[in-house]
């Protein structure tokens, strides 16, 4: 499949059929499996069986779904989780211990934050942000025991960019595991590990599942940490269910369609909000007028399922925009067919200081719009008749 273009790859991966012979992809649920005799499964045990031998471990929809995302991102081995924040946990758990320093990028997802101002300092593991692309940051961050460089890009809620390439380059000359969440973009639109980054993370339960159904997580890259990663998770037990595995395989046969109109909405309404005279600013990566175009068309494939805008006004606007919303829903999730707005100020982001908040340029008036697959013409009615009333 390593010839296959990524949409092929996505559709065609498969485990071997049962004796029905379906089409579709069997259904494992089961906990564990059996053998033979003593002597198959004392060499199942001992590794030297290519066998499954306990969910917990492995189960053939896990190894479908993870084997297919691996093909997809180009990485040699990956692990799939509950959630997406159990491979955020346990990847930095599985590769740090007790005085390890990680750098990562200031803007983050909110509970990756709380890991690493939380619980990590616990065990005397410490993080320093970094700003986007301000080189002298990032220089002086580095310390003698600085070991893992964390990204995501584009970052959530703000919609800023990072340049894959020079990241890992900067991870390469100080010799740090380089970590990419490839959440917003997913492998269809952006694939890090060409540009040089060791891991891939992601919470599946976004755009991979794209249909708000499931929650999961994925953990790919090279074989020696995802070994480490393995190690750590089978024992400590954050694995992705059979029955979630086999939802998210069969997501992937549709990413890149559903990507491609994802992309397609968001530009539009992008464009279309740009010239609303309620509206201060609109940020979405394939817009011209995002400060980071030219890193977006070098890394990215097209513009992703997010934007961001900010509206005119005082702190209370933001509020009074949602609640003028009709069709859109008002929920914490994005990446679904449904087209989701939100408050990152009020909400995802409320716990950050007001400090932290204004670093990372979450403002009372920041709208983070997650666009879905409805008609376009009909999301855009939904948002302008929000705006006109407020
Ligand atoms: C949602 C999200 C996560 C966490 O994933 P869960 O599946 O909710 O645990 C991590 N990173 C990013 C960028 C996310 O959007």
């Amino acid at each position: 499949m390593k010839d296959k273009k990524i949409e092929t790859q996505a559709i065609r991966h498969q485990i071997e059929t049962t004796h029905a012979k379906e089409h579709a992809s069997p259904l494992f649920l089961t906990s564990s499996f059996t053998y033979e005799s003593a002597e198959e499964m004392r060499a199942a045990f001992a590794g030297e069986l290519d066998r499954n031998i306990y969910s917990r471990f492995s189960n053939p929809n896990f190894d479908e779904f993870i084997t297919k995302l691996c093909l997809m991102e180009g990485a040699e081995a990956g692990y799939a989780f509950a959630t997406g924040m159990s491979a955020v946990f346990s990847t930095f758990a599985a590769l740090t211990q007790s005085g390890d320093h990680i750098i990562s990028s200031r803007s983050i997802f909110g509970s990756t934050h709380s890991v690493f101002t939380k619980v990590f300092p616990k065990w005397n593991i410490q993080t320093t942000y970094v700003d986007l692309n301000e080189t002298e940051t990032w220089e002086q961050a580095i310390q003698g025991n600085s070991k893992l460089l964390y990204i995501e890009t584009p970052t959530n809620p703000g919609i800023d960019l990072i340049d894959l390439a020079w990241a890992a380059d900067f991870a390469k000359k100080h010799g740090l595991i380089f970590i990419v969440d490839n959440c917003f973009a997913t492998p269809y639109l952006q694939q890090p590990m060409a540009f040089g980054a060791d891991l891939v993370i992601h919470s599946a339960t976004k755009f991979i599942d794209g249909q708000g159904r499931v929650l999961g997580g994925a953990t790919v890259g090279h074989k020696n940490l995802i070994d480490e990663i393995y190690a750590f998770s089978r024992s400590t037990g954050p694995a992705l269910s059979p029955f979630n595995a086999w939802i998210l395989s069969k997501s992937l046969e549709t990413l890149a369609v559903r990507m491609d109109r994802h992309s397609e909405n968001a530009l539009k309404i992008s464009e279309h909000l740009s010239s609303n005279p309620k509206i201060a600013w609109v940020k979405y990566p394939f817009l011209p007028s995002h400060p980071q175009y030219e890193i977006a068309k070098k890394q990215m494939k097209a513009g992703g399922g997010v934007f961001a805008f900010g509206i005119k006004g005082d702190a209370t606007q933001g509020q009074h925009f949602l609640d003028a919303i009709e069709m859109c829903s008002l929920t914490a999730n994005l990446g679904d067919t449904r087209t989701i707005v939100s408050h990152p100020y009020s909400t995802t982001h409320a716990k950050l200081s007001e400090e932290e908040k204004e670093k990372v340029g979450i403002s009372p008036e920041l709208i983070r719009v997650s666009v879905g697959l409805e008609h376009v013409d009909d999301i855009v009615s939904d948002l302008e008749k929000a705006l006109k009333s407020i």
